[in-house]
């Protein structure tokens, strides 16, 4: 009865929140077009994907950087592109951060390191995006805007940070997100391990790879950077990682190389 009643609940108010935040046809056709991914992921679901990026944009809060400006087209962009990873996971995924600021281009970002002699190094890294525990999620506009262009690099700035909010889920950003019963997390860390593993000795030795070679980082860039493959061009990651592919499409519930 309780369980009906939040279901109920739970409906009515995606109800009001889809009706306070609907998408013209026309902008979702537009988008659609933009971002060619969007669609061979999510067919058949692409009404379902409608209907989270507007449920999206009705929970989360946007922020634009000068001259940067949020228009309709610009927060529909991030938001469809955002809601890939959870189209079958579900946005309550989400649930642990609202905000995201978009930047209109990279980011330089001052770091410092303390090396074991205990002296500080700083040096600048160029950001493309940035996701941190309980948010916000950062994102530069013009790696978005590409981001028809650059799926043929597996290339997906918006997937990337958001498979890294999926993966600090549990606390922590390990590569390992929040595994469903069926997919154990040893099983998970031996088949992840195993393909980071062969992959930083590919990237050391400058082989071409399917994956950014960013991935080679840490395990839990490896995960982004597959998962951007997974949703933008899986039929190279399949290809080249099939173990891995196969993983993540039981994790993501979508298998868009099919
Ligand atoms: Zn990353």
């Amino acid at each position: 009865m309780l369980a009906a009643l939040s279901r109920w609940w739970t409906a009515r108010r995606e109800a009001a929140a889809l009706r306070r935040r609907p998408i013209a046809d026309d902008l979702w056709k537009r988008t659609l077009v933009r971002y060619p991914f969007l669609r061979t992921t999510a067919d058949p679901g692409a009404a379902e994907l409608r209907r989270l990026t507007s449920l999206f944009l009705d929970r989360k809060e946007f922020t634009a950087v000068p001259p940067l400006r949020l228009t309709n087209d610009v927060v529909v962009a991030v938001a469809a592109q955002a809601c890939l990873p959870v189209l079958r996971l579900g946005l309550h995924r989400y649930d642990g951060f609202v905000g995201i600021v978009l930047q209109p281009d990279q980011v330089v970002a001052r770091r410092q390191q303390v090396d074991d002699d205990g002296i500080v190094h700083e040096y600048d890294e160029v950001l493309s995006g940035e996701a941190v525990q309980g948010g916000p999620v950062m994102l530069s506009w013009r790696d978005v805007r590409t981001s028809g262009r650059s799926a043929a690099d597996g290339y997906n700035v918006v997937i990337h940070e958001f498979a890294h909010v999926l993966d600090m889920a549990d606390g922590e950003a390990d590569g390992v997100p929040l595994l469903p019963p069926e997919l154990p997390r040893h099983e998970w860390l031996a088949t992840l391990m195993r393909d980071y593993e062969a992959f930083v000795a590919r990237v050391d030795a400058h082989e071409e790879t399917a994956l950014d070679p960013y991935g080679a980082e840490a395990p839990e860039e490896f995960f982004a950077v597959a998962s951007e493959a997974l949703f933008v061009d899986p039929e190279r990651l399949r290809a080249e990682h099939p173990a891995l592919h196969a993983m993540l499409a039981r994790f993501y519930r979508v298998d868009p190389a099919r």
